[in-house]
């Protein structure tokens, strides 16, 4: 398709949404302060761009009377011409794109903008949801995250109203009689001079279901079903607004949590809240047994297995979401327990490129019409991928920081404390125990030659025992002990309160036990190696933590020169 038909296409679809020069309606605007919020920006609006102009539907936090710029001075044009998903302009008067823009240039104070298409179910980028304030900011990725949710409920909105003939004819005497029997039967003014224009057609598609006066039954039949429609229209968006109210909070909670039982916790009660009387169940993958574990489930009637290898899970083997309606020509998932009347969400929790999880939930769809349902079972979908997604994220953020912390503390192969943390913790205890005025032990150790263990069983065979080794440590220190490994073979014990007494006991033992440490390698039993060790005591043989590494570094070399496996004391 040529840009041209292409662009004619993109223009014919929001033309099709009858939306254009249509009156402020509390629905969009609702969904622009929910993006304001979500960005933590005093400003939202939502535009839609035609051949000529950009057109504002919704403006939220300024009121610049502007209600439409030329296209080609017009930032929602930029927005749906660009690639990404989010486009954002730091100091917005100072950038090409957006220096000419009258609606900007009302509002000099303007230093962040930033915005995403509107991409409606055709593919077509009809207009733009967008939020700025006045100091520079980024938007994080769960903000992005939210605001695309944001702008899906904008497309869902505007579906809703789809298709609904602006009928000039029938508009004064429907209306009037929709207006007379609104405030007399207690429903709110309508606000949404559209939905009162929507009350006039008879409408296709999921939107013209939506509202049953036609005009065929007496015109006090017609009132009643059309209010009957306004009210089940209202208690939706309600309903919707409140669930996204409700992703807003519990994506504030997802951020602030440290650990992965808090997170855990969250998305349960979020989703006993967004979709209560439900079962579902988060999983979380297992990489080391390869496995989906249930870690926190809700409801009482759940339909899954509660571990399960990820094959058995279509959503994870697509990588994306996978819903089922208990029809039987359906490919359930094998994890399944029972698939009678089971209607379902899988929804993978993906982060950084890794899956992290998955979130299960039987379907809470139940409506009276199949358009509901259709329109209900998108809305669902919606909701529990944006809570998939934010709960990914959430999670990738608390590994990601637990790697750092731990790569910041621990030796990757042996999972001792490494020498940087051994160094300045040695410091610390070494002025904790001068203060106390206690002893405190320090034991090196080196295994004697590493190297032809190395070259007799190989590499891989070398790293298995210094893996094993580091297991003894562990197991072999009292829980106030630290042990490190200092470098390649070498390893430090640090025995805080251990007299020179106690700490050469606690060598001999050491020494003895480490000659029992055996790798098994390709089937086989490896030799097991000796040690030296240099014993030092602080404060006899160092006042300092440094001065104490260089006595237990004299005694350990003393200790191979005199020809291996033995301990030196300095
Ligand atoms: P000595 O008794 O004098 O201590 O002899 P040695 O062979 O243990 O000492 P040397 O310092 O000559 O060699 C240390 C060896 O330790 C050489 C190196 O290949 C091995 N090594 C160091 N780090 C690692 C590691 O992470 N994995 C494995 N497999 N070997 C390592
Ligand atoms: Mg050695
Ligand atoms: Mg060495």
């Amino acid at each position: 398709m040529r840009l041209h038909d292409e662009e004619v296409e993109r223009f014919r679809a929001l033309l099709e949404y009858n939306i254009l020069d249509t009156g402020p309606e509390r629905s969009f605007d609702e969904l622009a302060r929910l993006a304001a919020y979500v960005s933590k920006t005093p400003i939202a609006f939502i535009t839609f761009v035609d051949e000529n102009r950009e057109w504002f539907k919704s403006v939220i936090g300024i009121d610049s009377g502007i209600r439409e710029v030329p296209r080609d001075k017009s930032f929602g044009a930029y927005v749906i011409n660009h690639s990404e998903d989010v486009l954002a302009v730091s100091t917005p008067l100072d950038d090409e794109r957006t220096r000419q823009n009258p609606f900007l240039q009302s509002y000099p104070g303007i230093s962040f903008i930033a915005g995403l298409p509107l991409v409606e179910r055709g593919g077509h980028r009809i207009g733009s949801l967008c939020v700025a304030g006045f100091q520079p900011k980024d938007l994080s990725y769960e903000q992005v995250a939210m605001l695309q949710t944001v702008a899906g409920n904008v497309i869902l909105q505007l579906e809703q109203r789809r298709g609904v003939p602006d009928s000039a004819e029938s508009v004064p005497a429907l209306r009037t009689s929709a207006d007379k029997a609104l405030p007399e039967r207690g429903i709110p003014n309508s606000d949404e001079p559209n939905v009162i224009h929507a009350l006039t057609g008879e409408g296709t598609g999921i939107g013209g279901e939506l509202f049953r006066g036609t005009g065929t039954g007496t015109e006090e039949e017609n009132s009643s079903a059309i209010r009957k429609d306004i009210q089940d229209l209202i208690g939706r968006l309600e309903k919707q607004n409140r669930k996204l109210t409700l992703l807003c909070e519990m994506d504030e909670l997802l951020q602030a949590s440290h650990d992965e039982e808090e997170v855990y916790t969250i998305v349960t009660n979020y989703s006993n809240k967004l979709f209560p009387g439900e079962s579902g169940a988060l999983f979380i993958f297992n990489d080391m047994l390869n496995i989906l574990d249930c870690v926190s489930k809700w409801g009482d009637n759940l339909k899954s297995e509660s571990e399960f290898l990820p094959d058995k899970c279509w959503a994870l083997r697509l990588g994306r979401m996978h819903y089922v309606n208990s029809s039987p020509s359906e490919l359930y998932c094998q994890h399944l327990t029972g698939t009678s009347n089971n209607d379902y969400f899988c929804v993978p929790m993906l982060a950084r490129g890794k899956t992290l999880g998955l979130i299960y939930l039987q379907s809470c769809v139940q409506s009276a019409g199949e358009a509901d349902i259709e329109r209900e079972l998108v809305y669902t979908g919606h909701i529990v991928s944006t809570m998939a997604k934010l709960a990914a994220l959430a999670l990738g953020n608390i590994k990601h920081h637990e790697a750092l912390q731990n790569y910041a503390i621990y030796d990757s192969l042996t999972g001792l404390f490494n020498r940087r943390y051994m160094e300045e913790t040695l410091k610390r205890e070494v002025s904790r125990v001068a203060r106390n005025k206690e002893p405190l032990g320090l034991i090196m150790i080196d295994i004697d030659h590493f190297k032809q263990y190395n070259d007799a069983y190989g590499h891989a065979a070398g790293d298995m025992l210094l893996r094993s080794i580091g297991e003894f440590f562990k197991d072999g220190i009292r829980r106030e002990d630290i042990a490190c490994r200092y470098g390649g073979e070498e390893f430090v014990l640090i025995l805080p309160g251990s007299s020179l007494e106690n700490t050469c006991r606690r060598a001999e033992q050491l020494h003895e036990d480490i000659k029992r440490v055996r790798v098994r390698h390709r089937g086989n039993f490896m030799n097991s190696v000796e040690v030296s060790m240099g014993v030092v005591v602080f404060s006899e043989h160092g006042s300092s933590a440094e001065l104490l590494l260089e006595s237990a570094d004299k005694a350990l070399y003393k200790a191979k020169a005199l020809g291996r496996n033995r301990i030196v004391v300095a």
